[in-house]
């Protein structure tokens, strides 16, 4: 990590696997091809994200017979995200690449990503403008959620989604990514004042296996859109979005308790009786528990912030050829 040369930055090429026996011989193929021409130092880091099929014995097959690649097995299937925080903690390059490992995307583009890096960009993200995939339970959600993410982040990323993606080493190391975060890193890394490209890339279909995503994926970007945005813009003072709410709610009960309270007084009117009650009563609640809550978030973005130290994988072990 430390014989870097400026003008030939090493690459280091980060690939989550989570069962793609039929596929890793021929990506590592096409890998060893784009990557050999290239005329730089490089390794390859397959991350085993807790296969059950063959994809552990393949990988170790393939370690064997090449100093450059690099294994590390998680103990079990932590998802696609902690497989690549896995992958970016142990990477050496100064130039760091994420891609899938199911042929999707394509090894031989790589040149298009560091030529990005190399004009001067931190962060270069492949945007699949074709996708062979069903349109009314992937397309569309995707175009919507890529939608929301650049309103919500403010990044102007067409994919996000992808992980077909290249970063200055300085930009990713320090980037903690949590859940199914991955698709936000250009977002969070967006505070750093880093320059983003974007190039178009092919998507192929997947020729082997499944994919290892369902339905459930669209409410869970929608939450995790909801997340990133208290992150990105709240994570340090939580009182300033809960407070507000809070206040509103209090204020709306305290302005239909003193409406109660004068038709009380001047018109004698029963207060058992008015649903207005209620509202007031569950309105003044309701601002004591989101101030409360908001509150303990402040506590809680402290211990965050403070014990960043834990790690969200558990690695069974790495082979690694020893650094030269
Ligand atoms: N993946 C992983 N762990 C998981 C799920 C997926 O490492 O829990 C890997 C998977 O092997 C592939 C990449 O992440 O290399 C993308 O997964 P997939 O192709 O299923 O996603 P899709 O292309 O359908 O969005
Ligand atoms: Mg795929």
């Amino acid at each position: 990590m430390e014989n870097v040369t400026k003008n030939n930055p090493t690459l280091s090429v980060v690939i989550p696997l989570f069962n793609e026996e039929e596929s890793i011989g021929e990506l590592y193929q096409r890998l060893k091809k784009v990557l050999d021409g290239l005329g730089k130092e490089y390794e390859i880091l397959f991350i085993n994200d807790g296969s059950t099929d063959r994809t552990g014995e393949v990988l170790k097959g393939l370690f064997q017979k090449d100093e450059k690649v690099k294994v590390i097995e998680l103990r079990t299937n932590f998802g696609k995200t902690p497989a690549l925080s896995a992958g970016f903690d142990h990477a050496r390059g100064d130039i760091i690449l994420s891609m899938d490992g199911d042929l999707q995307d394509c090894p031989e583009e790589i040149p298009l990503f560091i030529r990005k890096i190399e004009e001067g960009y931190d962060v270069v993200s492949g945007w699949r403008q074709q996708r062979d995939i069903p349109f009314f339970t992937r397309k569309l959600p995707s175009k919507v959620a890529n939608w929301m993410i650049a309103k919500v982040t403010g990044v102007n990323l067409h994919d996000f989604g992808n992980a077909y993606k290249a970063y200055r080493r300085e930009v990713i190391k320090d980037v903690k990514i949590y859940g199914d975060h991955h698709r936000f890193i250009p977002a969070l890394v967006k505070g750093m004042g880093v320059n983003i490209a974007e190039i178009p890339v092919r998507n192929e279909p997947r020729r082997y296996g499944q994919s290892k995503y369902g339905l459930e994926r669209i409410y869970k970007v929608f939450f995790d859109i909801i997340t990133v945005k208290f992150l990105l813009s709240y994570s340090t003072r939580p009182m300033h979005i809960l407070g507000p709410i809070g206040s509103f709610f209090g204020l709306l009960g305290v302005f239909l308790g003193l409406r109660l309270a004068y038709l009380k007084i001047f018109y004698g009117d029963k207060l058992g009786t008015k649903v207005s009650l209620s509202i007031c009563v569950l309105c003044i609640l309701l601002a004591v528990q989101i101030i409360t809550s908001g509150l303990l978030a402040e506590l809680l973005v402290r211990i965050y912030h403070e014990s960043q130290g834990k790690p969200i994988y558990i690695v069974k072990q790495i082979l690694e050829h020893s650094p030269s």
